[in-house]
């Protein structure tokens, strides 16, 4: 079979495949990958790019990294798949495990659902079973934060932020759900009372209505990437126990590391009735996330008898969590922290050098997140052009500029990534 011309793949690939959030009318370009190594995407054309984006906060070891590939072949020579109906097998309990293990204590039941979408719809719906089978069918609705992402599925969409969210279109079909102000109290700053004032109200107001409230700890991602005070989280679990709601806290992206603790609850020393993770999981493998729950939410979800109604065909995937296991002990065994600490420094080092360059709004960094938000949306097909002739791999949203590379950045590497990238910016923002 002739190998098609890499001009060809771009043109089928522009005319017939959907990429995230695109029109098939009019895309923009999508690079060809022939193959990544490290912190490397290597383009078809022979370009080599510095990964800034740990392929959307999950590639958390890098590509191609030894340790992992070992693990999924192993798995792959034993199975790559079986049914979870009636069938359990080591790769999914030994990832519950160690889930259990690293988690809030609390946390003792997992459920494996296949992306962090589902995760989120899953987190829901165990939150709205628990209430039904507490006899209070009528705590149904979800109460959350504005700026928040949980994904695209319906569930999620009816929790991302309503007005600059992906899915405003979807308004009239969506639950109606309860929103409250984002967290304006930045990660340093002295706490106050009033800002959680909206939450209390809502939830004062509303408690009889609601099963639970969902939120990103600490870091909103893609609904803004805005990075908030631990005491709110704090605060909110003391609200939620209070009030006899369930708190969700989705940490898909911030889970394994990211924000410079293992899991963003951690920074308000809290346990949350539910827990999603997701992205990071597998070390950016491929596509898997849970839902851990308390005994307290499990016990009452199974209460009368009940089941809990979600399984999916390709639940608990051993290749999956054979692979998600490797990655995982991998992090435990080596000091992360302290990586994720000296990327937080030379990122901040870097990154706050633009600070004052007009159209440059606002520049924050935590753990190995580092976000320089502009004053307008940048014209995505021209600065990502931009980025990659000079050799670093960045992916825009609207306004935001930002990076969340692969823990296994080297100093170097990573001082180019972040000066290149501060470079590109002033260059874009003075044409
Ligand atoms: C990415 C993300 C999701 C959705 O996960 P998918 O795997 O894309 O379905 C949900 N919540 C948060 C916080 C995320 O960052």
């Amino acid at each position: 079979m002739n190998k098609p011309a890499s001009d060809r793949i771009t043109e089928f690939d522009k005319r017939h495949i959907w990429h995230p959030y695109t029109s098939m009318m009019n895309p923009l370009p999508a690079f060809t990958v022939e193959s990544c190594e490290g912190v490397y995407i290597k383009l078809e054309d022979g370009r080599k790019l510095i990964d800034g984006m740990s392929s959307w906060w999950s590639v958390i070891h890098g590509y191609n990294n030894p340790v992992l590939n070992r693990a999924a072949h192993e798995q792959l020579d034993k199975m790559s798949h079986v049914m979870f109906g009636g069938l359990t097998h080591r790769p999914a309990v030994e990832l519950a495990e160690l889930l259990i293990k690293i988690t809030p204590e609390k946390l003792q039941h997992v459920f494996f659902a296949d992306s962090g979408s589902v995760s989120v719809e899953v987190a829901m719906k165990m939150a709205i079973q628990y209430w039904h089978a507490k006899g209070k069918p009528e705590k149904n609705r979800m109460l959350t934060v504005m700026n928040g992402y949980h994904g695209d599925t319906f569930g999620a969409m009816s929790v991302c932020d309503p007005v600059n969210g992906m899915h405003s279109m979807f308004e009239g079909v969506l639950a109606k759900n309860i929103f409250v102000e984002a967290p304006q109290c930045k990660f340093d700053a002295q706490w106050n009372e009033k800002y959680i004032s909206q939450m209390k109200n809502a939830l004062a107001e509303n408690h009889e209505q609601i099963a639970a409230v969902i939120i990103e700890p600490v870091v909103q991602g893609a609904g803004g990437m805005r990075i908030y005070s631990p005491h709110y989280i704090k605060r909110l679990r003391e609200l939620c126990s209070e009030f006899n709601v369930l708190l969700i806290a989705d940490e898909i992206a911030t889970g394994f590391g990211r924000t410079g603790k293992l899991f963003a609850c951690e920074w308000a020393g809290i346990t949350p009735d539910i827990m999603c993770l997701g992205k990071a999981i597998t070390g950016g493998y491929m596509t898997l996330a849970a839902t851990l729950a308390t005994t307290d939410v499990a016990e009452g979800i199974s209460g009368n008898g009940g089941v809990f109604m979600h399984g999916p065909t390709f639940m608990g995937n051993p290749l999956a969590c054979a692979v998600a296991v490797a990655s995982i002990r991998l992090l435990l065994e080596e000091d992360w922290q302290a990586r994720v600490l000296k990327i937080e420094s030379i990122m901040k080092e870097n990154l706050f050098t633009i600070k004052t360059v007009l159209g440059v709004r606002d520049i924050r960094v935590l753990g190995a997140i580092g976000v320089v938000e502009l004053e307008n949306s940048v014209d995505m097909a021209e600065i990502q052009r931009m980025f990659v002739d000079k050799g670093i791999w960045v992916r825009p949203y609207g306004r935001l500029v930002y990076i969340m590379p692969p823990f296994i950045i080297s100093e170097k590497e990573l001082n180019t990534l972040t000066e290149t990238m501060t470079e590109v910016i002033r260059e874009y923002l003075s044409l």
